[in-house]
């Protein structure tokens, strides 16, 4: 174990993004005791919860010069986790009066981002906040003392460049922005439209159309029966199911599910891996989403390579920048806002000195052998980030080094059993449940912080 830096000393730390990543790392860090900028390319805070009708010019959001939307959420859109569950830990996300709240415990994006902004007044972060201020490039800035970066940024007011240097950068920049394609033998001769999830708003383009969607993400799930109530035909292709997949979604006369596509050709036409050929209007890919920082330079040290993001010690710090560089908000299939709380204490004790760091070499060790034991298993790259049951494990771990409680029992209940009503029953989950008890239990905690 290295020396923990020399005790609670505070720093001038720079934070990319002011999503629910960001908004708590800024408070975790002032609460330490660091003095904070947090840069936010757009108008208010609220990152992807920030709906906007707008979409990118490029349908498929591969064009490098199109401008950037940076929300991918869609106007339907309910959250796929309890209310109780998707809240940080010490700002339950409880029901709160208002004209316009939804008191729903499933409730729309709109909710979520009341939440944020309730939590960033609570807190007092907007103070910390440059607004309409975007980074552009983030790199070491060694000449200027070890561990030091050079944040370069413009306002888009005063059309003006700004060159500073901070201690450390945490980087909370989202990770559902630049989006992943399936590929499709015989795309490039196909006549119909193509486009991704990103660029989804509302049902109503897609009327009298046959639509095709890649993907058995919650995405590709709310998607297809959104689009289904004015679509001519809806067909899901997925991967992962097996190639005879062809099956009729109960409750629909026009929303089917499939395996993967085999090829798609000039007619128009998309032949599937069951041996079905359908004449397709449209293709969504509902394919996910890449690990992306545009701004990031650190000379090929921090890299992400077929969507691993590495070497990361913990998902957090890259060990030849630790602690002075370290991202929130890496691992996939956990409840985000719980573990960018814990991340943000974990970074901002190290960063004061207070949590010890093992040596850049053991933290180097960890992450081979974990890179090891993923390819033992067969498992690929992309996966490297995905938590999904061991979550908790790795929450509870964060919350070790922090000296705070571990995850509420309740809440890793509550997780499960939600993740079983959402597979069992997709159409009804948010608005059809049984586990009083637990919701009963959140609230009895939830009582401490009001
Ligand atoms: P974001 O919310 O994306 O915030 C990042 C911020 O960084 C943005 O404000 C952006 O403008 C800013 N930024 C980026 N680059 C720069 C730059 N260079 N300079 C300055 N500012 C910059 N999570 C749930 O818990 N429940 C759900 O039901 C759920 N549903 C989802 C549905 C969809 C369609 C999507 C896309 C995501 C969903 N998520 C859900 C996950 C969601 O992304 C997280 O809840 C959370 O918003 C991630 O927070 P973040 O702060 O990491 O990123």
């Amino acid at each position: 174990m290295a020396p923990a830096l020399s005790p609670t000393r505070s720093h001038h730390v720079a934070v990319i993004g002011a999503g629910p990543a960001g908004l708590v790392a800024a408070r975790e860090l002032r609460r330490e005791g660091h003095s904070v900028v947090v840069f936010e390319k757009q108008k208010q805070v609220g990152g992807t919860w920030i709906y906007t009708d707008e979409v990118e010019s490029d349908p498929l959001s591969v064009d490098p010069t199109r401008s950037v939307v940076h929300s991918s959420v869609y106007r339907s859109l309910r959250i796929n986790g309890t209310r109780e569950c998707t809240g940080y830990r010490d700002f339950p996300f409880v029901v709160r009066s208002g004209v316009s709240r939804d008191p729903r415990r499933f409730p729309s994006h709109g909710e979520v981002l009341a939440y944020l902004k309730d939590f960033a007044k609570e807190f007092g972060i907007e103070e910390m906040v440059r607004f309409e201020t975007e980074v552009v490039k983030v790199s070491p800035a060694a000449e200027e003392g070890i561990g030091k970066w050079r944040i370069e940024s413009t306002e888009k007011e005063k059309k003006v460049r700004r060159d500073e240097i901070y201690d450390a950068v945490v980087v909370c920049n989202g990770h559902y922005v630049e989006p992943r394609h399936a590929e499709i033998p015989g795309i490039s001769s196909w006549p119909g439209k193509e486009m991704h999830s990103h660029n989804y708003r509302i049902p109503e383009p897609f009327r009298d159309k046959v639509v095709v969607l890649i993907g058995n993400s919650s995405s590709a799930e709310d998607i297809s029966r959104d689009i289904a109530r004015v679509a001519k035909e809806v067909h899901v292709a997925c991967r992962s199911n097996p190639a005879d997949t062809f099956i009729k979604q109960t409750g629909y006369n026009n929303l089917w599910t499939h395996s993967m596509i085999e090829s798609v050709h000039e007619d128009g036409s998309v032949v599937y891996q069951n041996g079905k050929t359908i004449s397709v209007d449209i293709i969504m890919h509902c394919t996910g989403y890449k690990y992306h920082f545009p701004f990031l330079d650190t000379n090929g040290i921090v890299t992400v390579d077929d969507n691993r993001v590495g070497p990361l010690y913990k998902d957090v710090f890259p060990p030849a920048f630790a602690p002075w560089l370290s991202f929130i908000g890496i691992p996939w299939q956990v409840l985000p806002f719980p573990m960018f709380e814990l991340q943000s204490k974990w970074i901002a004790g190290v960063l004061s000195g207070r949590i010890p760091l093992p040596s850049k070499e053991d933290m180097m060790i960890e992450i081979k052998t974990f890179y090891s034991t993923l390819e033992v298993q067969g498992i690929p790259k992309r996966y490297t980030h995905r938590m999904g049951n061991t979550q908790f494990e790795y929450d509870n771990w964060l919350a070790s080094q922090c000296g705070c409680s571990e995850t509420e029992e309740w809440r890793k209940e509550m997780c499960l059993a939600n993740g079983v009503r959402k597979e069992a029953h997709p159409e009804t989950y948010r608005d059809e449940w049984d586990d009083h008890h637990l919701v009963s239990q959140a609230y009895q905690d939830f009582s401490l912080y009001s």
